[in-house]
């Protein structure tokens, strides 16, 4: 019984792919992954489920969870998620080394990696614990079961934006509610938080009609822009982006775009932010020329942006606007532009008449 166990083992370690074979190794200085002893520690567990080992042999081999979604593969076929892949994609960007497999190091790229849909259907099925009740479930059950369906998962009081901190599960939550002392605060208590939430909301508008102002002005122009990256030529090199000249209100501008506003070691930080820089390149008549801008998601990217709007005067002494953030909504969301060939942007630019 002992030794069939010993076997079985043996097999399952070998098919999660975590002891490579001899010819798998291809830079021969293969290291031992985090994942081999998770699933030492998994398999000397007495007794160990099937679905255990299954999460050992699916999860992703750089951050050792099981991915949500998609799932890829190197050409040797070891898993990665979609966000550890950008990350490293990103990261070799960053290095300017081309990127590999943690596993294999075997060359990974967008075109090199493709999904693995089996694996994706198995950890679908691959049963989760909701953090509320505890029930095991298919994953892809557990979304709607936890947001909707679950009878301890936490709902808020009807009386929250009056203040009310409660949180409990849907059947405790008429009780509550009777007994619930918000409503019955006078006005004045509950005043400095609708103010909170009134600002926060006209923040949100003022910035909504700044743009529609913008849009019915007599000059308005945008362009699709396609930033593509290149390396400082400083003694360590640095990766900047940049587009081509493109004309706008008859003259010629680039945008140039960097990594963590020019920090030493972007590789070292697990945050990732980008911020970009308008540049004129063609000599303005006497006047100086003021302008607004706003970078926006282009049209087929699927990058998620808060837009900001910018100012600056432009003449022949000032041609170079301050970097300024673009608000990418994450370092998720900036590794994965950074992981791809180039970024694109579409930037709409409003000349204000003086
Ligand atoms: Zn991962
Ligand atoms: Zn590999
Ligand atoms: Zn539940
Ligand atoms: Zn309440």
């Amino acid at each position: 019984m002992t030794t069939n166990k010993m076997a079985e083992e043996d097999r399952t370690a070998e098919s999660a792919g975590v002891s490579c074979h001899p010819d798998d190794d291809v830079s021969g200085d293969y290291e031992p992954l985090k994942k081999k002893s998770k699933l030492d520690v998994q398999s000397s567990k007495q007794p160990y489920k099937l679905e255990e080992r299954l999460n050992g042999i699916l999860c992703c081999a750089v951050c050792l969870d099981l991915p949500a979604i998609t799932v890829f593969q190197c050409t040797n076929g070891h898993l990665m998620c979609a966000s550890c892949l950008s990350h490293l994609l990103a990261d070799a960007r960053l290095k300017d080394e081309s990127a590999t497999c943690p596993n294999c190091r075997c060359e990974i790229s967008k075109t090199a990696c493709i999904r693995n849909l089996a694996v994706e259907k198995a950890i679908s099925e691959l049963p989760a614990e909701c953090r509320f009740c505890s029930a095991r479930l298919p994953r892809s059950e557990l979304a709607m079961h936890e947001g909707e369906l679950c009878q301890e998962r936490r709902v808020p009081c009807k009386f929250e934006r009056i203040g009310c901190p409660w949180e409990g599960p849907p059947h405790e939550l008429k009780e509550h509610e009777k007994m619930c002392t918000h409503p019955s605060k006078p006005a004045a208590d509950i005043m400095d938080l609708l103010d909170v939430t009134y600002h926060r909301q006209e923040d949100e508008m003022r910035l909504y009609k700044n743009i529609f102002n913008l849009l019915s002005l007599e000059k308005i122009t945008f362009s699709d822009l396609q930033l593509r990256p290149y390396r400082t030529d400083d003694y360590i090199s640095k990766l900047f982006y940049e587009t081509s000249r493109f004309s706008a209100f008859s003259h010629q501008w680039v945008v140039k775009a960097r990594v963590n506003d020019n920090q030493k070691h972007p590789v070292h930080s697990p945050d990732r932010t980008l911020t970009y820089q308008l540049v004129l390149k063609s000599k303005l008549p006497s006047t100086p020329m003021q302008l607004q801008y706003v970078a926006i998601e282009g049209p087929y990217t699927n990058t998620h942006m808060n837009p900001a709007i910018y100012k600056f005067d432009f003449s022949n002494e000032a041609t170079e606007t301050d970097y300024q953030l673009l608000p990418i909504l994450s370092s998720v969301e900036c590794n994965k532009l950074l992981a791809a060939r180039s970024i694109n942007l579409r930037l709409i630019l409003f000349q204000l008449q003086a």
